[in-house]
């Protein structure tokens, strides 16, 4: 057993890395850049716990589907129970969005049932003009509260203030160099979300995209989380949730009044007897965090081997993969690139990691672990003919 793992990240990614891995047995070492777990993407005031559903035949090998199905298992441990509030929420029918879901989706009845506009309306405690689909399990995590809790058993030693640096493998372990010393681990994670400071999760590719989350002073009798694109929570400690916007390749986190404006006007378009009801802009405030997005839009999650790429450049693309030698690399993994849906999927990334690491049988399906897998971009580029060199330019 690979005794202490270092996780490098303190977001929803590392934080439920760190959980599962301390259930499992193992000493953790949690390093974050930041002076307290949430300071990046993760630490909005409230996170929604949601599905995208998708056909009904999609549905049983759907990342998403079961992704939510197991975050909702975890949030009913006793440690982290008290930070889910269950709102349900009300998915607003638009135009375009979610007819397909009907009577043949497998979870209809179970997990999702469709309510006309005064049914939606009885159930948020406000007027809605439209039908919505029904999800009485998803909500909101209080993702502070969780956050703290996840990194709250013993077997876990958060050290912050900690940029990671850099990381050697030495024989068997892994050297990791922070601004606060030097880490010895048997197994290092990967969570720390934005672009690579290490040269370990090179190929690994992934783009920001900036958001932005209002909140405005409760005054709605808003009961369920609505969502209609954007996002508006029931009342926490006297504020509203209103989210979010959505601007890839835009890196400023800075606080923008059109942003709030643009949140506004969302929910106009939808709900313009909610909106009518919003108090002015000036009473309203923010935050604008990083979510970090992979070209397929699934996360990377699973074992990852740096030293890939260079192997690879030695083949000749074909349509089927050659037999590479073992890793000579102590264990390396990523969870990554969870864009919008972070605390839905952390927590399937979390156990796939930690069944690999402890060698146990995965109880997930392979067409999942294979959607997950890190280096499948690696393989695409490799298979692109865009990673392999003549041996004359490699020497
Ligand atoms: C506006 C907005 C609204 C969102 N709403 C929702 C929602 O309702 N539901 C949902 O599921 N998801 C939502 N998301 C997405 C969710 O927030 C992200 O998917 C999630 O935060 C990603 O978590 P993470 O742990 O990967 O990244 P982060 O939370 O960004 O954590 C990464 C951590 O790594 C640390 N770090 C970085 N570099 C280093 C280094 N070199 N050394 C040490 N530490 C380092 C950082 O300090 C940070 O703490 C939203 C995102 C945004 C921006």
């Amino acid at each position: 057993m690979h005794e202490h793992v270092v996780v490098v990240g303190a977001g929803i990614a590392g934080a439920t890395c760190a959980w599962t891995l301390a259930q499992r047995g193992y000493r953790v070492t949690v390093l974050d850049a930041g002076s307290e777990p949430g300071l990046g993407g993760s630490g909005n005031a409230l996170a929604i716990v949601y599905p995208k559903l998708v056909d009904a035949e999609l549905t049983p090998q759907h990342l998403q589907s079961m992704a939510y199905l197991h975050a909702l298992e975890r949030l009913k441990a006793p440690d982290l129970a008290e930070h889910f509030r269950a709102t349900g929420v009300l998915w607003l029918d638009q135009p375009r969005s979610l007819r397909d879901v009907d009577a043949h989706h497998p979870w209809w009845q179970q997990h999702v049932w469709r309510l006309s506009a005064e049914e939606a309306s009885a159930c948020a405690g406000v007027p809605l003009m439209q039908s919505a689909l029904w999800l009485p399990a998803a909500g909101v995590i209080r993702t502070h509260g969780l956050l703290r809790s996840l990194l709250a058993p013993e077997a876990i030693r958060c050290v912050f203030n900690a940029r990671v640096q850099a990381a050697t493998a030495q024989d068997s372990h892994w050297q990791v160099s922070t601004t606060q010393g030097n880490f010895r681990a048997d197994a290092l994670v990967l969570a720390y979300a934005g672009e690579a400071p290490l040269s370990l999760s090179e190929g690994l590719p992934l783009r920001p995209v900036r958001g932005q989350i209002s909140q405005f002073p409760a005054n709605l009798a808003l009961r369920t989380t609505l969502c209609y694109g954007g996002y508006l929570t029931p009342a926490e400690h006297g504020y509203h949730c209103i989210g979010a916007t959505f601007s890839p390749q835009d890196r400023g986190t800075d606080i923008r009044p059109e942003d709030n404006a643009y949140n506004a006007q969302a929910l106009a378009q939808v709900a313009p007897q909610l909106a009518a009801k919003l108090p002015p802009l000036s009473q309203w405030r923010a935050r604008a965090s990083l979510r970090w997005q992979t070209p397929d839009f699934s996360p990377m999650a699973g074992r990852h081997d740096p030293s890939l790429r260079d192997a690879l450049r030695a083949h000749t693309p074909r349509r089927h993969r050659p037999q590479l030698p073992p890793s000579k690399t102590p264990p390396l993994f990523v969870s990554l690139g969870h864009g919008a849906k972070g605390y839905t999927q952390a927590w399937v990334a979390a156990d796939v990691i930690v069944d690999a690491l402890s060698g146990q049988a995965s109880r997930w399906p392979e067409a999942l672990t294979q959607q997950l897998d890190p280096e499948r971009f690696i393989w695409r580029e490799w298979q692109r003919g865009r990673l392999w060199t003549p041996r004359r330019a490699r020497a």
